[in-house]
């Protein structure tokens, strides 16, 4: 009979069904060729996680393993070209894209016709190891756990940003003080870019100004369109950014904006959405959306934190143990909380 190694179990926290989070034990991870087997060190929460646990994420089938925002160490790793390995800290891109379609041969991999995101569509980070193919890594030794964490978010942010191809000295609004705006926020101000940052919420509002210092405040609603004409001189905004996925925020964007200028949907709402064609036809719009992010955006984000220039502080607002996550999370759906970023400890 042949000896057979007793197999080592690690825990996971899988979400069973909308409202439910339970703390298993598996095997841990085989190595299979062409991938690596990552210590998770530290998981950010999203939107998404919140969603698909409050049961309104479409299309997302339960049992599943959640977490896309993952700080790790490669624990062991197969053969590759590209110097990774054991002990390395890396960032996961967890957007897998099939290489072949018209997206990925544009390299607009972040919106392959196939795209599969770990934690969404495949089992993601919220276990103590997790196999992922070596393709999807991007080395980032110079960086803390709090930081390789908030790389996935930002990226997004980095993605909107170079999709309006910001200059300096430009006057842009964000809607939405939540994780994604303050990214996009922080980011174009280190580019130079004059930054004008719209929510509905006050404490988010002056969260935006004292943390993030973005350059001004405007309460949405009736008086926006006017405060916004008053700071920039009657140009209005020459980009303006969705950052909420509310149809009735994501309506408005055009009426900040100035003739000429890009409207970037970067939050996602359910349905259709209504423009008066007149109104972005007299300004010549241009409408983009902006979808996950590329490799490109990573490295940027990357080089961005190894810097020192977006400090943690002003973004992860919450942090617990995974032994803590399950009796914290309902607090983390309350905007009361005041959560930009929560993120749990592997
Ligand atoms: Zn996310
Ligand atoms: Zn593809």
């Amino acid at each position: 009979m042949r000896f057979q190694s007793k197999s080592i179990c690690m825990r996971y926290i899988v979400c069973e069904k909308p409202g439910e989070f339970l703390l298993k034990e598996k095997e841990n991870p085989k190595l299979q060729a062409g991938e690596a087997i990552l210590k998770v060190k530290k998981v950010g929460i999203c939107g998404t996680d919140l969603h698909a646990y409050s049961g309104n994420q479409a299309f997302f089938s339960y049992p599943r393993i959640l977490g896309h925002e993952l700080a790790t160490e490669i624990v062991e790793i197969d053969d590759n070209i590209r110097n990774l390995k054991v002990g390395d800290n890396v960032v996961v891109m967890p957007y897998i894209s099939c290489g072949k379609c018209i997206a990925c041969r544009k390299g607009k991999t972040n919106c392959c016709n196939n795209i599969k995101v770990l934690g969404v569509h495949t089992d993601g980070g919220m276990q103590e190891q997790i196999s992922v193919p070596i393709d999807l890594l991007i080395p980032a030794n110079n960086l803390s756990d709090d930081q390789m964490a908030i790389v996935e978010p930002l990226a997004i942010g980095a993605h909107a940003i170079r999709r309006a191809q910001l200059t300096k000295g430009e006057f842009i609004v964000v809607i939405g003080c939540g994780p994604i705006g303050i990214g996009i926020m922080k980011l174009a101000q280190l580019g130079g870019v004059k930054v004008i940052a719209i929510d509905v919420n006050q404490k988010r509002l002056d969260y935006a100004k004292e943390k993030i210092e973005v350059d001004h405040i405007v309460m949405g609603g009736a008086n926006a369109v006017a405060e916004i004409a008053a700071i920039t001189n009657g140009d209005m905004a020459t980009a303006v950014f969705d950052a909420t996925g509310h149809k009735g925020a994501l309506e408005s964007g055009p009426d900040y904006m100035s003739h000429g200028g890009r409207y970037v949907l970067v939050g996602l709402s359910k349905g259709e959405l209504v423009f008066i064609h007149p109104k972005i036809h007299a300004k010549e719009t241009s409408i983009l959306c902006s979808r996950n992010a590329t490799l490109e955006d990573f490295e940027h984000v990357i080089a961005v934190l190894e810097q020192g220039k977006f400090l943690i502080e002003s973004f992860i607002t919450h942090n617990v143990g995974y032994h803590q996550m399950i009796a914290n999370f309902d607090s983390w759906l309350d905007p009361a909380n005041g959560v930009i970023k929560a993120t749990v400890d592997f």
